[in-house]
This record gives C-alpha cells, structure tokens and sequence, in this order.
C-alpha cells in the first residue's frame, strides 16, 4: 500500500532522513522503531505532505504522493494521528471527531462517529464535555478517533503511548490491533519497542535517519541487535 524508497528530508542545514526505506503492505501493521532523534517523526511527517523530502519518494498505491499538499494526502486516504495528541482542548469530543471529518462528504460522519464510541464508550458517554477535562489516555482515544473520522486506508501513529500508564497503553495499542483487524492499514512509530514489534506485522529500526534492520515484529525482537539497543 505505502513504499518509501531511499527518503531524504532536511532541517535547513540538518539532514535528520538520510536514507530510510521500508513498505506498507495492505490489511497489516508496520513499525518504525528507533532512539529519540532517529528521524521517524520527521519521516511520518513528510509521508503527510508537512514536510517536503529532497531525495526518495514516497508511492501510496502505486502512486508517487511526496510532492502533494497534505489536505490531498489526507484526501486519497492517508490520515496522521500526531505526537502529543494535538487536540481542540477548548472543543468538545464530538467537535474534535467533526474536525477529524471536515473532508467528508458522503453523508456517513454520524455512523462513524457511532463507530468511535463503540471502540472507546467513555468518549460516547462524555461527548458533550471538552477534550481538555479528560486524562492523558482518554484524550488519547479522541486523538485516534479523530483520525478515524477520515476514514482513512492508512493510519499513522506517533507515539500513541507515550505518557501512559501500562495498562493504558495496552488498551491503546489493543483498539489499534482491533483497527488493522477491521480492515484499516497501520503505520506505527513507537518507543516502546516491545510492545510495538509484539504486535508489528512488520518492523523497521531505524538509526541516525536511515533504515538499519527489517523483518517481521517478533523475529527483531528476537535479533541480539535489537534486544541489546532498544530492549535493555
Ligand atoms: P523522537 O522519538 O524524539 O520524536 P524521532 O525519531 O521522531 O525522535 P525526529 O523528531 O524526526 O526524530 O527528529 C530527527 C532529527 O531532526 C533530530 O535530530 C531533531 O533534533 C531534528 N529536528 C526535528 N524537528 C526539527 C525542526 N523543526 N528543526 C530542526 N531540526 C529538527
């Protein structure tokens, strides 16, 4: 579904992307794993139309997509959970999911907002409450709702546990599995390399803004290399 082929991305005069590769298949989870400062962020971005690569290219089916404004990046079905959440704190839970589907127009936003609240009930329950009264895992959930309200084919998250408790977390990453079940392709960045390649399809490290190993979740984590840099 998504290929990214030898990318490149600057700050200026700082080339944070050297030279990451990896794919996407349809129907499963990819992660990207790697230190602070790797360039995985910087990568998601650039796959969302934010930021503008100078080498590489990026295909989602087939299509090259990296010279695209974001708003048609998000139109062809690419949609991007951010970092940090990135909510309407001063907005109510419906407004941020209404947000999250100012590009539809087919007439189905209230189902898939039934859809949010069947995944996460407590967001159903205070829908009529700002994003700001809720804790960091319940603005967690609106953040992924929002996303949903895309309806995208593939769905990026950054780092969607971080901060959380562990209990949270699992919470978060198992409504993320029940996506990919349902049928929407994910592309993951995560700290927490052991539960994120536990649950990865497939993983990627990568280092120093370029991709270094690749495989199928559980078989990185089993490679020494893996489990000495990222597992402790
Ligand atoms: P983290 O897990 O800490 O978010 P990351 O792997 O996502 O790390 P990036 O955020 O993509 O890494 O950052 C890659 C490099 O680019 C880092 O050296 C970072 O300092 C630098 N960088 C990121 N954003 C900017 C920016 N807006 N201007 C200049 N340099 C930046």
């Amino acid at each position: 579904m998504l290929e990214v082929n030898a990318l490149a991305v600057a700050y200026g005069a700082i080339e944070a992307v050297q030279d990451v590769g990896f794919t996407v298949e349809e129907g499963q989870i990819a992660c990207l794993v790697g230190t602070n400062g790797a360039g995985k962020t910087t990568t998601l971005r650039t796959i969302s139309g934010l930021l503008r690569p100078h080498r590489g290219e990026i295909r989602f089916r087939g299509r090259p997509i990296h010279h695209l404004p974001a708003h048609t990046v998000l139109a062809l079905g690419i949609a991007h959970c951010p970092e940090g959440r990135r909510l309407f704190t001063g907005m109510t839970v419906e407004e941020n999911l209404m947000l999250g589907g100012h590009l539809r127009r087919d007439g189905e936003v209230t189902k898939d907002m039934n859809r949010v609240y069947e995944l996460f009930p407590v967001l159903g329950e205070r829908r009529t409450q700002r994003a700001g009264l809720f804790s960091g895992g319940e603005q967690q959930m609106l953040a992924i709702g929002r996303s949903m309200m895309a309806r995208p084919k593939l769905l990026m998250f950054d780092e969607p546990t971080m901060g959380l408790s562990p209990i949270m977390s699992q919470r978060i990453l198992g409504a993320i599995a029940l996506l990919r079940d349902q049928g929407t392709t994910i592309l993951m960045v995560e700290q927490n390399a052991l539960a994120a390649l536990t649950l990865a399809d497939r993983g990627y490290v990568i280092d120093l803004g370029r991709t270094t190993l690749s495989g199928p979740g559980r078989e990185l984590l089993a490679d020494p290399r893996v489990r000495a840099a990222y597992l402790g």
